[in-house]
């Protein structure tokens, strides 16, 4: 997938970043703190950050020759459900992000792979692919309440913890349970 948007980005987009005040000199330096909303789709299946929420964005951007590298670190909150009782989970996630954008008319394309270096539009750069990377990978597959929870009772779907220790259901097994129906119409 490449890190690159085709699409005309947008300068108010959350993590679109503008490094006009960048000079494009190797070595140049800017850091870059603020408080961002959190676009759609940040997160897996069962666990993410909420959209709108507050991100945190703590970077360096830097000048190289051929364009800027950023770095630092994305922070947010994640919510989600546990995936063995559905309790919800509040938590929080940091990332660290560490991409190089090369400038548009760069000639890194003949020297990387494509895919390997996103590309800036003017002075803008679109963070938003490799935060998205960089929170799913983040994120656990199977995102638990706690390591050690012990999920629900399969029977009556209360959830372990509220069911004293020698919970359980009277249960025949379906096989012995047509085994002693014959027994009942042989007497
Ligand atoms: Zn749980
Ligand atoms: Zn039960």
């Amino acid at each position: 997938m490449p890190k690159h948007s085709p699409r005309q980005l947008d300068p108010r987009a959350p993590l679109v970043l503008d490094t006009r005040d960048l000079p494009r000199r190797p070595g140049a330096l800017r850091e870059l703190r603020r408080v961002v909303t959190a676009p759609a789709d940040l997160g897996v299946e069962l666990i993410g950050v909420p959209e709108g929420a507050d991100l945190d964005l703590d970077l360096r951007l830097q000048s190289v020759s051929e364009g800027v590298l950023v770095s630092g670190t994305v922070t947010g909150p994640v919510r989600g459900e546990c995936g063995r009782c559905l309790r919800e989970i509040d938590d929080s996630v940091a990332v660290n992000v560490q991409e190089l954008y090369a400038y548009e008319d760069s000639t890194t394309d003949e020297t990387t792979d494509e895919d390997e270096v996103g590309r800036m539009q003017g002075d803008l750069i679109d963070l938003e692919p490799a935060v998205r990377d960089a929170v799913v990978l983040a994120l656990p597959t199977n995102p638990l309440c706690r390591q050690d929870c012990p999920g629900l009772c399969p029977d009556c779907g209360v959830h372990w913890d509220d069911l004293p220790a020698d919970h359980s259901h009277q249960q025949i097994d379906p096989r012995w349970a047509g085994l002693s129906q014959l027994t009942r119409t042989e007497e």
